[in-house]
Order: C-alpha cells, then structure tokens, then sequence
C-alpha cells in the first residue's frame, strides 16, 4: 500500500472491522457493478471511494433527464453529450479516485455474454431492474461460486440480501421463481431517490464486509421510507430443496427461461412471451400517466415517441421503433416488469 493510500483511506483503515489488512483485500478486489442506474451509480461512485481496485461498470442505456432525480454520479453535462451511462459513470469515477483501474462495459447481460462480463470478479452488485436479469446473476454467481448482492427498489419501497453461494441462501432458496404478471416499474410506480441510495449503501456495506474476509449479515432487509418502516428477517441458509443451490438446475443462465425475441417486419421486434399473463386493464391505468393507452380485451397499444409497443394478454409484446432486440427487452423490463 502506498503512503498516498495510507492517506486517502485513513478513516476506513482506523474502523475495526476493515484494518490494513481489510484495506489491501479491497486494494486487490474485482467487482463488477452490473446495471447503473439508481442503484448501480451510488455503488460505483462509492466502492471507487473505498478502494476497491478493479470496478467493471455494465449498463446498457444512455443517460436521460429523468434519471437525474436519483442517479447521483451523473449531471446534465452527461445528458447534453448523449454519453452511455457506462461511460459517463468511468468518467466521474476516475475524477473521483484516479488510483484505482475502472472498466466501462456499454452492454445488455444475457446467458451468452455472462462468462465475459461476470467472469473474472470476486464479487457483483446487483444494480439491474429487472427479475430476469437477476435469476441470471443468481444462476451465474451460484454455479461459479461467487458472491452476489442483491438490491432492489421501487416507489419508496426496496429490499436487499446478500448471497454467498454454499454460505447462505441464494436468491431462487427464498424466491423460487420470479413474481409473474405486471410488475410495478420506477417507469409506472416512479422511485423516490432516498430509497435507491439507502438500498444501495447496505448492498456496498454488505459488498465491503465480504470483500474484507467477513461474513455476510444474514438477513434480508426490507425498508419503506416513506411509511419509516424498516424490517429485517433472518436469511433462511442454503435449501436443499432450491432448484439452483440445491439441485444445482440453471435454466437462467442455460438459457431456458429467457422469452425468445426475433426481429418482427420492418423496424419492429417482438418478444415471445407467453407464461405472464397480464392484466390489461391494469396495466392501462398504470401507463395511462406516460404516454397514449388504447386498450381492450385483446391487446393493449401504448405510444411513447418513437415508440409503439403492442402487449396481447399472454404477456407477448410487439414492440415498434426499434430493431435493437435489447432496446426492445429494455423497454418491456420497464413498461411490462421484468
Ligand atoms: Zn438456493
């Protein structure tokens, strides 16, 4: 450790439960910070403070105005220079601690990119919006061994645990299966940033405290800031009956699970989805605030320039304006749940 590190982490290196020696574990650490949103920006920007030597940033989006309200690393400059959210967060992160190697990734993660975006780290934050997403990492870090933390809000609700494959329970021990139909989106529900920044800092704790050689907290922590209430459950350990820690089954990350998409006419791509039944009237009245609705028995047209996404009860969407297949699962994570 260098004196300019022995400076710049001195009040980290005084608490007791880091020391030097916790120091230099985070000195020596990867991590991958997947997704940089709300979540995925106050993690980046606070595990690039604490040190931890190798950061890799994956988010596929561009920063947008609506985004400011919540996603501390970013600022209008970003916004007028049309930056990818992965580089302008590498951007703010090197102005921040300039000591430490972070890697930008401009890219959506699915069963075939995990090795090459997951691979190589000791430990990923879950910085995602969406559930797919997350049965992957659980699937991906579960087989691989490697920790994760989950972290999830919307609305002033969210909710975090910390997974250590073989340690505790993993995500698919307590939620066997992802929550079906519509889903409340920061889209539809809106998200309070108080409640993204708090979730985000007990996901870091938890990422610092692994990294550091400690052990998880073991519990699952659920908070509502606008109600204040705060609750917390112990984690139930490894199950033996759990489909991906227990039976060792990836359907996530075999790909099995994933709805398949393919290109749909000209500039429209549709996803196959067809075990989410959705209840239209439902999802009409939630997005009736964000665009133009038409709905009715069957089907479910809503506008948002440049886009038309068609959404039939089955949970199969046609969505117009793009033939980016990513753009298209980005835009149903956000508008249909994910
Ligand atoms: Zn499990």
């Amino acid at each position: 450790m260098t004196l300019r590190d022995s400076e710049r982490y001195s009040r980290q290196i005084l608490f007791q439960g880091m020391g030097q020696a916790g120091q230099q574990r985070l000195l020596d650490a990867r991590v991958v910070v997947l997704g940089c949103g709300a979540l995925g920006s106050f993690q980046a920007g606070a595990l690039a403070r604490a040190g931890v030597g190798r950061l890799r940033i994956v988010d596929r989006d561009y920063v947008e105005l609506s985004n400011l309200q919540r996603q501390w690393l970013f600022d209008q400059c970003d916004l007028e220079q049309g930056l990818p959210k992965a580089v302008a967060a590498a951007r703010k992160l090197a102005q921040i601690n300039s000591d430490i190697f972070i890697e930008p990734v401009v890219a959506d993660l699915v069963p075939g990119n995990a090795d090459e975006l997951l691979g190589d780290t000791d430990l990923i934050l879950d910085g995602t919006d969406n559930f797919e997403t997350r049965y992957l990492i659980n699937d991906y870090a579960v087989s691989n061994a490697r920790p994760w933390v989950y972290g999830a809000a919307v609305g002033s609700y969210g909710i975090t645990m910390a997974v250590v494959p073989g340690r505790t329970a993993c995500l698919r021990c307590v939620y066997p299966d992802p929550p079906s139909g519509v889903q409340p989106t920061c889209e539809t529900t809106g998200v309070l940033g108080s409640v993204t920044s708090l979730i985000a800092s007990l996901q870091v704790s938890e990422a610092l405290k692994i990294l550091c050689g400690g052990g998880p907290s073991r519990k699952i922590t659920t908070v509502d800031v606008w109600s204040g209430e705060i609750r917390q459950v112990a984690e139930p350990g490894p199950q033996a009956e759990c489909p991906a820690c227990g039976r060792r089954e990836f359907p996530y990350l075999n790909g099995e699970r994933r709805a398949p998409v393919s290109l749909c006419g000209r500039n429209a791509v549709q996803i196959h989805e067809r075990a989410r039944p959705v209840d239209l009237k439902e999802l009409a009245e939630r997005l009736a605030p964000i665009g133009v609705v038409r709905a009715n028995e069957f089907a479910l047209r809503f506008e948002m320039p440049p886009y038309l996404m068609t959404v039939f009860p089955d949970g199969r969407a046609i969505v117009k304006g793009t033939t980016d297949v990513g753009v298209a699962r980005s835009l149903y994570a956000r508008f249909i749940g994910g």
